[in-house]
């Protein structure tokens, strides 16, 4: 598809220029032109005065038997001898969109003497597990884990692939999608089946988060896309559940890898892995200056908590953007989130609103974050504080 201006038709009225939100028409020669940033989204279209611009069909040859591509596939991550949550939630996400479709579900678990934590993907709900082993998996390897998924695809042509939306998965993702020739939707925050064409509808925030779009990938298999950890809760465990394994050799030799791991540098610690926290205590422009984040960190300690931050707090240069929470930083579920001195923007709630209790402190009663808390301290933030960590310090101190 792509948008055109009929350039007879145009009397360069200019009057689509201010409408496209993406800078993508110029005036040449007294005539509209697209150019490469357009996005398709149509906003020109209905303005000109002379119906000069269109969108024109461009018909696509796919030669891929679709009715082949049967199933729902999960990516499964691991590392450490543990499968990540984002692999259990995903697999409950899939269950259901396996089930609606009436196929199987089937988690992909790549990695070096992982057999044994296939009971485990069987427990969230896969019906089969895709293994394949060696020492080449022994670490996240974008080349070794692109060709084994690519191999698996090809051999065993599912119609849908979900991938965490983790720094392995964001790579890993796009990398498999594009040699398979296929689309990928990053971020998902929605999974359903559209009942009409029984395609995933892919649903994500569009337009800086204004718009929540429904996407379809109705030419090519597998679809595929990313979710962040998080977004959707693990499902129940039935570890008597079991499915069948299927082994897949390698066929990826060490020695070809082009990439060689020499060294891990641990660059987070405990209190950045956001995701995997119960306890998030978060810091925002409230907090005044950098040095002030370390009310938040006792807090945390205290609790055995991560540290999260805003974007303002990040921007600024007081936390890494490891900690940033929200639409463009991680997406978290913990059981208790604590906003301090975070005014509750909408992309700051659209990356914690699923925390299941959210305490929020803030000096301002109608700051936006209150409509979201369970429970809310209108204060000083940095009068707060202290009083909070002492106060758990000494509960803390009485239960030993
Ligand atoms: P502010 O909005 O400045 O709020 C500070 C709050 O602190 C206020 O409510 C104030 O009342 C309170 N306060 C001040 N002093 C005190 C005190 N002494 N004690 C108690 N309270 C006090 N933001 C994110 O957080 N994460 C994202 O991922 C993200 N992505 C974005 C993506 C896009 C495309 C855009 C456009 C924006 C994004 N933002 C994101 C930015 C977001 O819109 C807000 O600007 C940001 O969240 C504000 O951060 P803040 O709440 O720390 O700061
Ligand atoms: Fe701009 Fe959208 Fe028109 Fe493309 S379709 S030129 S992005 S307004
Ligand atoms: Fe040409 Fe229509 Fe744009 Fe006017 S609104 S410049 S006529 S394309």
């Amino acid at each position: 598809m792509a948008i055109i201006v009929n350039q007879e038709k145009c009397i360069g009225c200019s009057a689509c220029v201010p409408v496209c939100p993406f800078g993508a028409i110029d005036m040449k020669n007294g005539k509209a032109v697209i150019n490469e940033n357009c996005t398709m989204c149509g906003a020109c279209l209905p303005v000109c005065p002379v119906e000069a611009i269109y969108r024109e069909e461009i018909e696509r040859v796919v030669t891929m038997d679709k009715t082949e591509f049967k199933g729902v596939w999960v990516f499964i991550e691991q590392a450490g001898g543990e499968v990540k949550g984002v692999g259990h939630e995903l697999l409950g996400e899939g269950r259901k969109l396996a089930d609606e479709l009436g196929e199987e579900l089937a988690g992909v678990l790549i990695g070096n003497g992982v057999e044994e934590m296939a009971s485990e993907v069987f427990a969230s709900g896969a019906d089969k597990v895709y293994l394949v082993e060696g020492p080449e998996y022994d670490h996240y390897n974008t080349e070794a884990y692109t060709v084994a998924f690519v191999d698996l695809i090809q051999k065993f042509k599912p119609a849908a692939i979900l991938v965490g939306a983790t720094n392995d998965g964001r790579d890993l993702g796009p990398r498999v999608a594009a040699r398979v020739r296929t689309g990928l939707c990053a971020d998902c925050t929605d999974l359903s089946i559209d009942p009409e064409t029984r395609l995933v509808l892919w649903t994500r925030p569009a337009f800086g988060g204004n718009i929540m779009a429904d996407i379809l990938c109705p030419e090519h298999r597998p679809q595929m896309g990313t979710v962040r950890p998080k977004v959707f809760k693990k499902p129940a465990q039935d570890m008597n559940r079991t499915g069948e394994l299927v082994k897949v050799a390698s066929k990826v030799k060490i020695e070809d890898l082009k990439v060689k791991l020499i060294e891990i540098l641990a660059v987070c610690t405990s209190n950045c892995k956001l995701e995997e926290a119960d306890i998030i205590v978060s810091g925002g422009r409230g907090l005044n200056k950098p040095e002030n984040f370390a009310a938040v960190e006792a807090l945390a300690e205290v609790l055995g908590a991560a540290v999260g931050a805003s974007r303002a707090a990040v921007d600024a240069g007081w936390k890494p953007a490891l900690h940033q929470v929200g639409q463009t930083g991680k997406t978290v579920g913990p059981k208790i989130y604590i906003a301090c001195g975070i005014s509750g923007a909408i992309q700051h709630l659209a990356g914690m609103s699923s925390s299941d209790t959210i305490i929020a402190i803030n000096k301002d009663p109608d700051a936006p974050i209150f409509k979201v808390a369970d429970y809310g301290i209108v204060g000083d933030v940095l009068e707060v504080l202290p009083l909070l960590t002492a106060e758990f310090s000494k509960y803390k101190a009485a239960c030993k």
